[in-house]
């Protein structure tokens, strides 16, 4: 992404931006942090809001409004609109971060500095990066993000990635194919890719109920295999077809050029082609120098980095152990990394951290399900301490109570992110 031009957003309460400049040089500890996304956002609000003007809180996010990845799936199967997904930081600007539109592009960890795209330097004490995902190169053979991406989409960043996806499917001729390739573990959002099935046939019911929707899946079993596959007997009879690894899911070529998929020898004429690549932790990560493979490990009590311990990583590029890749999971990291950091910079009391997450999935109309747990660290990893799962069979209130719950969740994390 390249970004040419660079705002702040200030309030009276935002005193000074935490410019690396001497003269600007002052007493109060200062926090950066790069992702304006779940994670990020939520983590400089709270430290913003707690602190109550004693820590100088800095956001720096690549784009002046956020798109929810979560319900992005409701969007394609015509339950939301696109702008019911879009934030502004406006509000949490109100709070006293300054927001920063820009690209983070070079972390010094020994001068503790932030360099971004426009070539200005942030100075920090405490560093957060709650930058999300990126794919992993090569990890779909015939798949080039930069080549291909408006061809197959991969719509697992939302924004105008989301929105090719359903002006493909809502274009695919009338009994055609939407072939989606599913990621490899570990992924953002487990149950995500088989909700966006479940939605997709739900549009393609309305729309083209001749349609016919491949997944092809590397992994052997997936996120409430049970749940979705019973929802998509139910809603959506002999229109999807779920494909693993038994039948060659592991040797899978596509060619956007012609819209083929070569299935380990066999080939595939699709009308749309949704790609989930394989997944890394958001690039910036790498660049700082806090990640191991894919990933960037974290201390369990605090989403410290081991590596740096003035560096914190949350949500999905953190390697944490046992919390799922989701929205709900950062936005839980990032309040107990808020009160870490406010503890070491200004002697607040801590905690011990506890943390939560619940998954929702719609199947069609009024049939929600949905699974979760609470984890709390047990030193070496964040460990699961309870968990409950939605069960085949529930009936229809009951389903249409969980559907209902998952709106209530969406207004409030929003609401709790960006005011
Ligand atoms: P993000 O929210 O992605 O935020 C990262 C931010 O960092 C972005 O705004 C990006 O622009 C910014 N950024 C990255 N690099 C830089 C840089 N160098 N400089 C400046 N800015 C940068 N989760 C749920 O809890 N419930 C759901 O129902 C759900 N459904 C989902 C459905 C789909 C289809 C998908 C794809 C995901 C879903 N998720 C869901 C997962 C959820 O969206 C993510 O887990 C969550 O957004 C992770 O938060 P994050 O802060 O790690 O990353």
């Amino acid at each position: 992404m390249k970004l040419n031009r660079r705002t702040f957003i200030g309030t009276s309460l935002a005193t000074g931006a935490a410019l690396a400049t001497p003269a600007l040089a002052q007493a109060k500890p200062k926090v950066v942090v790069i992702g304006g996304g779940t994670g990020g956002a939520t983590c400089a609000r709270y430290i913003a809001k707690d602190s109550e003007g004693a820590i100088d809180v800095t956001l720096v996010e690549a784009n002046p409004v956020y798109t929810t990845c979560y319900f992005s799936n409701l969007y394609l199967g015509d339950f939301r609109t696109f702008d019911s997904l879009q934030h502004g930081y406006e509000t949490l600007a109100q709070t006293g971060v300054t927001v920063v539109t820009d690209m983070a592009t070079g972390v010094d960890r020994d001068a503790k500095t932030v360099t971004l795209a426009s070539g200005d330097t942030l100075s920090y004490d405490k560093l957060v990066l709650s930058p999300g995902i990126d794919f992993v190169e090569g990890s779909v053979n015939g798949w080039v993000e930069a080549e291909h991406d408006q061809i197959m989409p991969h719509a697992y960043k939302a924004g105008p990635q989301t929105t090719l996806l359903k002006e493909q499917l809502e274009a695919m001729p009338e009994g055609g194919t939407f072939v989606m390739i599913a990621p490899p573990n570990p992924y953002r959002c487990p149950p995500g890719p088989y909700e966006r099935v479940s939605m997709v046939a739900h549009l393609m019911t309305k729309i083209n109920p001749t349609a016919k929707i491949m997944v092809l899946d590397p992994k052997p079993k997936f996120s409430k295999q049970g749940l979705f596959q019973d929802g998509w007997n139910r809603h959506y009879a002999g229109m999807i077809e779920w494909v693993g690894p038994d039948f060659g899911t592991e040797n899978i070529t596509v060619m956007p050029e012609t819209m083929e998929v070569d299935l380990d020898g066999e080939m595939i004429q699709a009308d749309v082609v949704n790609v989930i690549p394989g997944q890394m932790a958001g690039k910036i990560a790498g660049i700082a120098g806090v990640t191991e493979g894919n990933w960037a490990p974290v201390m369990p009590d605090d989403m410290k980095s081991k590596i740096d311990e003035n560096i914190h990583v949350l949500g999905d590029a953190s390697a944490q152990g046992d919390m799922p890749k989701s929205g709900f999971s950062a936005n839980s990291q990032a309040k107990v990394a808020a009160m870490a950091i406010r503890g070491e910079l200004t002697g607040s009391r801590v905690f011990p951290a506890k943390y939560s997450n619940t998954c929702w999935s719609l199947l069609g109309v009024d049939d929600g399900v949905k699974v979760g747990a609470s984890y709390e660290s047990n030193g070496e990893k964040i460990a699961s301490v309870g968990s409950f799962i939605s069960q085949v069979g529930e009936d229809a209130a009951l389903r249409k109570a969980t559907y209902e719950e998952s709106l209530g969740w969406y207004a409030g994390i929003t609401s709790d992110i960006f005011g």
